[in-house]
């Protein structure tokens, strides 16, 4: 099975996540499940990283070492929420989320595991000296481990 991304969104991915530097970008990936299992990516949403605005629910238990927008993410509810419905109206599903890990590997981090959900595929973009060098995406098997997923991307839309 394998996440089909568009080189289009790809690339506006990599820019967000290059913008963003040094700070991690992160988004929302809206597409298709094809009855063969493979997912297409047919939008990307950049959202705002809103770590430290507010207290926010999920990482109330996290330890507090390291908690910067260097190191963490959080989405805002009420865009999951928006997704959803814009989503159900053109036929598209959240597919996952993706973020970037400024100076640091593409492979998911221990707080990125205890915060994700099963279902839904972690792009990670690894971005160095403010360009993005690496692009994989993830998936949690049936143990709570991220396996790496296969990444096909294709320059039709
Ligand atoms: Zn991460």
């Amino acid at each position: 099975m394998a996440l089909l991304v568009p080189s289009s969104l790809g690339d506006r991915m990599r820019s967000h996540a290059e913008r963003t530097y040094p700070q991690e970008c992160c988004g929302l990936l809206l597409g298709n499940i094809a009855p063969d299992g493979n997912k297409a990516i047919v939008e990307v949403w950049e959202t705002d990283n809103v770590w430290g605005e507010d207290d926010s629910e999920p990482f109330r238990d996290a330890d507090t070492e390291n908690c910067t927008a260097e190191r963490r993410y959080t989405i805002p509810p009420q865009t999951l929420l928006k997704a959803q419905k814009y989503g159900r109206d053109r036929g598209l599903q959240t597919l996952g989320f993706y973020h970037s890990h400024p100076d640091s590997v593409a492979i998911p981090s221990e707080t990125d595991r205890r915060f994700a959900w099963a279902q839904y595929s972690y792009i990670i973009i690894s971005v160095r000296q403010g360009k993005a060098i690496e692009f994989k995406s993830w998936q949690l098997d049936g143990d709570r481990h991220f396996q790496e997923e296969n990444v096909s991307m294709s320059n039709e839309q």
